[in-house]
């Protein structure tokens, strides 16, 4: 993907799929503000992390858009959802430090204190999508009104893809599929139906062809192996799953 899009996979996919959804005409965006947004999006993630850069990035925001060419999801979706959608799947990892939750308490990040100690990567790439919007000045064009609106959403999205809240999503939707009340005229089902999406389009990694899926298995995992490395040089106990000499990337991979 960096090859073929000369290393700017996130402006040439966001601009290419805004365009494609009549996006840029609806909300009369300038086609070289939202190519700075998304230049910004990309500048904000970090090309040293193996897994959590802005391929990855990409690689959601591609998977979003084949979850929103589901007839039975996109001829519900206003344009403002759509927008959201694409804006939270590209954002939902900004500015990823490559260490999880747990290390930046343990850590006394700034981030976790900022966020008391809860969903504190979430929250801090929800707020960075929102200065990206306001940099880019593409907030002044959508006005105070919708900008309110796309908050909303992009934080409900992001903060959607904590792991640790997989119970609470997975309770609904299966409550929604037993009682045939998955009602697509509803705008808070709409809403959960994007959350769902998002969060599958973020682990879908296994789904991929065989060669593309191993290669983010091998990433994350060097990523995980890395946070077990700062954890070693600062004398704080191994996270089991970051240990690179007591797991191994089957193991981690099975979550064995
Ligand atoms: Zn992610």
């Amino acid at each position: 993907m960096l090859q073929f899009t000369n290393r700017r996979p996130l402006p040439t996919l966001c601009v290419h799929l805004f365009k494609s959804y009549g996006l840029i005409q609806h909300f009369n965006l300038d086609p070289v503000s939202v190519w700075k947004l998304f230049s910004i999006i990309e500048d904000g993630y970090h090309w040293r992390n193996p897994y959590h850069n802005a391929v990855h990035a990409a690689d959601v925001t591609q998977a979003m858009h084949c979850f929103l060419q589901e007839n039975m999801i996109l001829e519900h979706l206003t344009p403002l959802e759509i927008f959201c959608a694409l804006l939270a799947a590209v954002t939902h990892d900004l500015d990823h430090p490559g260490v999880n939750q747990p290390f930046l308490i343990a850590t006394s990040n700034h981030l976790a204190a900022l966020y008391k100690n809860s969903s504190v990567l979430e929250n801090h790439h929800w707020r960075s999508a929102m200065g990206c919007l306001m940099e880019s000045g593409i907030s002044t064009v959508l006005g105070p009104e919708l900008v309110l609106q796309v908050e909303e959403q992009i934080k409900s999205l992001v903060l959607a893809t904590d792991i640790t809240r997989q119970k609470e999503f997975l309770d609904r939707l299966t409550e929604y599929l037993e009682t045939n009340t998955l009602d697509m005229t509803l705008p808070e089902v709409r809403h959960f139906v994007l959350q769902i999406a998002l969060k599958c389009a973020d682990i879908c990694n296994p789904c991929r062809p065989w060669d593309i899926s191993r290669k983010w298995s091998m990433k994350v995992c060097e990523e995980f192996f890395r946070q077990g490395d700062y954890e070693r040089q600062l004398n704080l106990p191994v996270t089991g799953l970051c240990d690179r000499y007591s797991t191994s990337v089957p193991k981690i991979q099975t979550g064995t």
